[in-house]
């Protein structure tokens, strides 16, 4: 069982001139194994700040709070150091890798987090039935990572990440994004499948509503402005389906 504890998270981008601008102002959040939290937030709201300071990313300075991994101090660790922690990050861009073929990135990032390299007779045998469950191509296997892949092919990518490197918490950033019905289909199957061994605490970062038709969420975050204005069950994605942002969006701004 593992708990990931966000305490009145406060986070600035550092801008190209150095100064700081404020985005998150103040998040609490505690996610743990087995459960999926939904973060749901209109586009600038911060969203992808959260998950990005929550990995590491060098952009993002941390003003104020705590987040915790079963008690052990998260942003004292270097990114290599959370990942090893059990953090994963499926982000909104992936990023290319040029010169690196997905079988080798996969199999490093496996090696890197468990400590030693994978049993090749058993890893070729996992790897291949992760990309049959995400319906990838076996020849996918020897193209460099995200290089020239379409959306959805990145985002079913970064599941076979997640089910392969089983994380103890896992943040996916706008997977839905750009995906098209059977996509979003396959993709909420892979979240699905590691969402049912129990042993991963998710974090689904959306804009749209319609990624958790297929991922029950447990809880719903309403984010807006850098903060989470409201908090419940499955039922608030169902609200927000039907409102919209409009009515949080307006009582942030007057309450500025
Ligand atoms: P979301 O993921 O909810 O769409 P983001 O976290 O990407 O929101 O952005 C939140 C706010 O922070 C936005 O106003 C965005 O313009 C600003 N922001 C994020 N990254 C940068 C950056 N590198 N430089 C300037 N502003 C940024
Ligand atoms: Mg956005
Ligand atoms: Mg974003």
């Amino acid at each position: 069982m593992s708990t990931l504890e966000i305490r009145d998270l406060q986070v600035s981008v550092k801008l190209p001139d150095g100064e700081l601008k404020p985005i998150l102002s103040g998040v609490t959040l505690t996610v743990r194994s087995g459960q999926t939290h939904a973060i749901m937030g209109p586009n600038g709201s911060g969203k992808s700040t959260l998950a990005y300071s929550l990995a590491g990313h060098p952009k993002y300075e941390i003003t104020g709070g705590e987040v915790l991994l079963d008690g052990v101090d998260v942003l004292a660790m270097s990114v290599d150091e959370r990942a090893r922690a059990g953090l994963f990050l499926a982000m909104q861009y992936p990023v290319e890798v040029p010169g690196v073929s997905v079988a080798n990135f996969l199999r490093t990032a496996k090696t890197a987090i468990d400590g030693e390299a994978p049993k090749l007779r058993t890893w070729a045998g996992e790897l291949k039935g992760a990309m049959e469950r995400l319906h990838m191509d076996p020849a996918f296997a020897q193209r460099n990572v995200n290089e020239g892949f379409s959306g959805g092919e990145k985002k079913r990518h970064e599941i076979v990440q997640m089910e392969l490197l089983k994380p103890k918490i896992a943040i996916l950033d706008e997977t839905d994004s750009g995906l098209d019905v059977d996509a979003l289909r396959v993709v909420s199957e892979g979240v699905n499948r590691v969402r049912d061994n129990g042993e991963t605490g998710l974090l689904l970062i959306t804009h749209y509503t319609r990624i958790l038709r297929y991922i029950k969420p447990d809880f719903v975050h309403v984010f807006v402005g850098g903060r989470i204005v409201e908090e419940g069950g499955p039922e608030l994605a169902d609200k927000l389906e039907a409102d919209g942002y409009e009515r949080y969006v307006s009582a942030a701004a007057a309450a500025q």
